[in-house]
C-alpha cells in the first residue's frame, strides 16, 4: 500500500513525499483511514512506530488553516514536545499549518505569541494547565491527541489531564496513543473518548 491510497489532501501528500516516506507503517495503515472518517481512537503503539504521522497526517489534512488553533497534542515531556513539533512542522508547512511548542521551565511570553499564530499546539500537561487556568490562552481545538498516555499517568499527570479537558470543547475528535493499556488508561479512555475505534499493532 502507498500513502497516495489515503484520502489525504495534496499539500499533505506532497509533504510526505518530501519527507521520503515510501510505505505507511502498520499503525499508519490502520489509524489514518479511521481518523479521516472522524472516529475517536485508542491506539496501542510504541515510540518509533510512526505514531506521530499516524495522527498528524490525517488531522492536518482536515484542518482549515484559518488562523485558529485547530489541534492540540498533549505529550509527557519537553523532549517529546520538541520532537513531535518538528515532525508536525515538516508535514504542515506546505499547508500553511504552524506549530507552537509549549512546556514548563521557560518564559510565557514567547510561547503565548506562538500559540496565537499556530494551527497546532504541542504541549506538556503542567504548562498547558497553567496557561488555561490563568486565562492567558483560550483554545477551541477540534482535534485533541494524547500521546504516550501511559507515560503521562506514570508521571502523575492524571489530575492535570482531567482538568485540561474541562477547558476543551465537547464537540471534538479525540485520539489516544499509549504503549501499554493498564486499567488507568482504559478508565481515562472511557472518560474522554466517544465510541473509540481500537488500533493495536
Ligand atoms: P515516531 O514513532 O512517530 O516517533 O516516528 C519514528 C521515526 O520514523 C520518525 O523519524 C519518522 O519521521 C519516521 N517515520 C514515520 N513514518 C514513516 C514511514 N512511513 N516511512 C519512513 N519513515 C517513517
Amino acid at each position: 500500500m502507498k500513502f497516495t491510497d489515503f484520502n489525504l489532501k495534496d499539500t499533505i501528500q506532497a509533504a510526505v513525499a518530501e519527507a521520503g516516506f515510501k510505505e505507511p507503517s502498520p499503525v499508519q495503515k490502520d489509524a489514518i483511514p479511521l481518523v479521516l472518517e472522524g472516529h475517536d481512537m485508542i491506539a496501542q503503539a510504541q515510540t518509533g512506530t510512526g505514531k506521530t504521522a499516524a495522527f498528524g497526517l490525517p488531522i492536518m489534512s482536515m484542518m482549515k488553516a484559518d488562523g485558529s488553533v485547530e489541534g492540540l497534542v498533549i505529550v509527557p515531556t519537553r523532549e517529546l514536545a520538541m520532537q513531535v513539533s518538528d515532525e508536525l512542522f515538516r508535514f504542515g508547512k506546505l499547508s500553511g499549518l504552524k506549530t507552537a511548542t509549549v512546556y514548563g521551565g521557560t518564559a510565557y511570553g514567547k510561547q503565548i505569541e506562538r500559540i496565537k499564530q499556530a494551527s497546532i499546539v504541542v504541549a506538556t500537561p503542567g504548562r498547558l494547565q497553567d496557561l488555561l487556568m490563568s486565562g492567558k490562552i483560550k483554545l477551541n481545538p477540534h482535534f485533541v491527541v494524547l500521546d504516550e498516555a501511559d507515560e503521562m499517568l506514570d508521571m502523575g499527570f492524571l489530575d492535570e489531564i482531567k482538568n485540561i479537558f474541562t477547558f476543551l470543547p465537547k464537540e471534538r475528535q479525540t485520539l489516544m496513543f499509549s504503549a501499554t493499556m493498564p486499567n488507568g488508561i482504559r478508565k481515562l479512555a472511557e472518560q474522554i473518548l466517544n465510541n473509540p475505534k481500537t488500533v493495536s499493532i
